[in-house]
């Protein structure tokens, strides 16, 4: 990919809907490939005990792999369960395991429950541009754990029936993290999935969503694709396993659209196919 400019600070994007299967953990992979492919250094932590980002990155998630949940519930430095992702320099991930899944309960004695994700990555001392959460499909304490960690929350909205509904409880949560543990946290991102211009529905969706949101929405949309769904069983992200492909290309240019907002450089769309 070209080179896009680096943020100044880190940042660190928490993908989030409480909603399953809108898109975020494909979201999250494809952007953190496309942000590194662009030549920056990503790490995608998946706080998601299904290990779904884990997979599609290809990494290691079985049991015993040092994971996430060392991190959250044993207080292991994140440097020690970092992995490189194979054949995409720059990306690494933090990979979920099953234990993962019981992590909810037994945060809720630990001290500081909500905020042990924020201080494991700032502990973190490799250089990165960005961190992608990806988290689980409900609004509880790791989801929490992100939104304390992140200043950012990039919201995948699928271009379905019901696409709103939700949001506004997903929206108060952000509000009441915001006012109790992390006064920088914003809905920075808004990115319509599994987009299919060919359908009135998908259409008017987004104008709903456009109309609602206004400039978080990403011009560029993700368009509905069988390369971007059939990546993950190769253990790729869509940018390695057709990155040819609409999916592929649509994900380098919501990458360089996020990349250009947070340097406060003015986005202009190149490729006028991708759904806007
Ligand atoms: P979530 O993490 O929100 O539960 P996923 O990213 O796992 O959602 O996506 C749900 C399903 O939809 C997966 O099977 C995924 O492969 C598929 N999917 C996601 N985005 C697209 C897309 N743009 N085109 C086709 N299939 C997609
Ligand atoms: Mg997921």
């Amino acid at each position: 990919g070209t080179r896009l400019p680096r943020p100044v600070q880190k940042r660190v994007m928490v993908v989030a809907n409480q909603k399953g299967g809108v898109g975020k953990t494909t979201t999250t992979v494809n952007l953190a490939a496309s942000l590194a492919l662009h030549g920056a250094r990503v790490l995608v932590i998946d706080l998601d005990p299904q290990g779904n980002a884990s997979t599609a990155l290809g990494i290691d998630h079985h049991a015993e792999v040092p994971s996430i949940y060392d991190v959250l519930v044993e207080s292991k430095p994140l440097a020690e369960v970092v992995q490189p992702v194979p054949d995409v320099e720059g990306l690494f991930c933090a990979p979920a395991t099953i234990d993962l899944a019981g992590a909810e309960i037994e945060l809720v004695s630990l001290v500081a429950r909500e905020s042990r994700l924020q201080r494991a990555i700032q502990a973190y001392e490799q250089p990165l541009d960005y961190i992608l959460i990806d988290c689980p499909p409900s609004l509880g304490l790791l989801t929490v754990n992100a939104m304390v960690a992140g200043a950012e929350v990039l919201i995948p909205i699928q271009c379905e029936y019901y696409a709103l509904e939700g949001l506004g409880q997903l929206l108060r949560n952000v509000d009441l993290v915001r006012g109790h543990l992390n006064p920088t946290l914003h809905v920075s991102t808004i990115l319509l999935t599994m987009y299919d211009g060919r359908t009135r529905l998908a259409s008017q969706v987004a104008e709903e969503v456009r109309s609602h949101f206004g400039e978080e929405v990403l011009r560029t949309s993700i368009p509905r694709s069988v390369r971007i769904s059939e990546a993950p069983s190769y253990g790729q992200t869509v940018l390695t396993y057709d990155p040819g492909s609409s999916g592929a290309l649509s994900y380098l240019e919501a990458a360089r659209e996020i990349a250009l907002r947070g340097v406060g450089v003015h986005y202009d769309p190149q490729h006028a196919h991708m759904g806007h």
